[in-house]
């Protein structure tokens, strides 16, 4: 009997999770991958400390993404203590930062992706680099352009992996989107998600581009006067905004921005203290300069340089106003940064799309993983995480997929390793 094969395009960490599940069970996986060596993105990510996934408990942890009903059986299958467990059984060690967030003890990604290949391989994942997937010939196998020319390859049943649309020098490109909107599959535009915000700064503020802002609160607030709120750090920068903050709220402010050309940020810059109290701490007293009663109160460096950016001088000494201003700082933004430079994107393969196994109803034997998918998460090792859990899904997928095919007598009985496929166990 013919072995199973299955083809998983995509070598970042959606489609490598899945090759971890599929290769556990025997059957034959190959990958292709468009850049000349896999993980490019993952690898990336670790430049700055690998934040891998996030400690909290699940119900908070379900609750960061847009869409936690579609994205909640996935991750109770593999959460944060599965990914601390699954590193550790490839010697990777862990630990839990102050702020919940975790990371691999080395920081890095490059060790836990030489390890992981390693031990792929040894199950016999085979890897092909160099293999940009083009789409579908009109028998639906897949085409890929090589350095030797087309190749044609079929599949049992195939793993779409391709990531999002930002940093596509790193490989994903959303080339993917038109191929599959052709095939009727319904996919969300995809956008910056993660990203820097555009606003006009004056040449005054120029000096403290680049300085973090920090122990800062920032919110949105939306049509029914709710806040999204969120506390971490920013920077000024020469075309707006960003850092974790800015990016945790990314989606309010994306989705204000596209609906009404412009969205307001808020920033508490001293969130420890009431604005009553801030207010009584700024009234000049005696022959104390303003600077130095600012920055006794606590507003120095790029904060009081936001005071100044937008209160009229007149108004400096006026202890309420400055005060108002510091607790809900207004800024205008008109735009996101490029989805070249977003840490993410929103958009992709709508749910409505696959199946509950994240099969493609439009094509049969064909599976969704990772980024590509239409869900949104903050940074905080909730993109990592939804990474590896769909793929893991969708290899869970392709396994019953393949079950339900034998038992309707469509493909062969065994694994590549002679085994016989175990029904009852998928
Ligand atoms: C600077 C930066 C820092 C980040 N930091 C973090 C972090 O700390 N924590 C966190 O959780 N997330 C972080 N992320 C996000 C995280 O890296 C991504 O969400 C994740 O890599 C997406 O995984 P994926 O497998 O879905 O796609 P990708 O990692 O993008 O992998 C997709 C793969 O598919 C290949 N491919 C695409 N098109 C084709 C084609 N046509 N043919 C063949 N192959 C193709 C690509 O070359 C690529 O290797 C960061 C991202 C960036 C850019």
């Amino acid at each position: 009997m013919k072995p199973h094969h299955v083809v998983i395009i995509g070598a970042g960490p959606a489609g490598l999770m899945a090759a971890d599940v599929l290769s556990k069970h025997g059957l034959t996986v190959d990958i292709y991958e468009a850049k000349p060596s896999v993980g490019r993105k993952f690898l990336m990510a670790g430049k700055g400390g690998l934040n891998i996934t996030h400690s909290e408990p699940m119900a908070d942890f379900i609750a960061r993404y847009d869409k936690p009903d579609w994205l909640k059986p996935m991750l109770d299958q593999f959460n944060a203590k599965n990914i601390m467990t699954w590193m550790e059984s490839l010697s990777v060690a862990s630990f839990i930062g102050t702020s919940g967030r975790v990371f691999p003890t080395e920081m890095k990604a490059a060790p836990l992706l030489r390890r992981w290949l390693s031990m792929l391989k040894g199950r016999g994942v085979r890897v092909h680099c160099n293999h940009y997937w083009q789409g579908f010939t009109d028998e639906g196998d897949l085409r890929f352009k090589t350095i030797a020319g087309e190749k044609v390859v079929k599949a049992d049943a195939t793993i779409l992996a391709l990531g999002g649309g930002s940093w596509s020098s790193l490989g994903s490109d959303g080339a993917w989107v038109p191929i599959l909107a052709n095939k009727n599959v319904g996919i969300n535009p995809l956008l910056p998600s993660n990203c820097g915000f555009k606003t006009t700064w004056s040449p005054y503020l120029q000096e403290y581009f680049g300085k973090p802002m920090k122990n800062i609160v920032g919110w949105v607030e939306n049509d029914t006067g709710e806040m999204d709120a969120s506390s971490s750090e920013a920077i000024l920068t020469t075309y707006g905004i960003e850092g974790g903050l800015v990016y945790a709220l990314s989606r309010p402010l994306r989705e204000r921005v596209i609906a009404h050309g412009s969205a307001t940020l808020y920033l508490d810059l001293l969130p420890h203290v009431s604005e009553d109290l801030l207010a009584s701490r700024l009234i000049p007293s005696g022959k104390r300069s303003i600077n130095n009663t600012w920055r006794k109160a606590g507003l120095d460096g790029v904060k009081a340089a936001l005071i100044r950016e937008i209160l009229p001088k007149d108004k400096w000494s006026d202890a309420s106003c400055v005060a108002a201003c510091v607790k809900k700082y207004p800024i205008t933004l008109t735009g996101m940064q490029p989805i070249e430079e977003a840490i993410s994107t929103s958009g992709g393969v709508m749910r409505e799309s696959v199946n509950e196994h994240l099969m493609l109803h439009d094509l049969p034997n064909v599976f969704c993983a990772g980024e590509m998918l239409d869900w949104d998460a903050p940074t905080g090792g909730y993109l990592l995480t939804a990474c590896f859990a769909s793929g893991r899904f969708a290899a869970n997928g392709v396994l019953k997929q393949l079950s339900s095919r034998i038992k309707h007598g469509m493909t062969g009985e065994y694994f590549s390793d002679g085994n016989r496929l175990n029904h009852s166990a998928l």
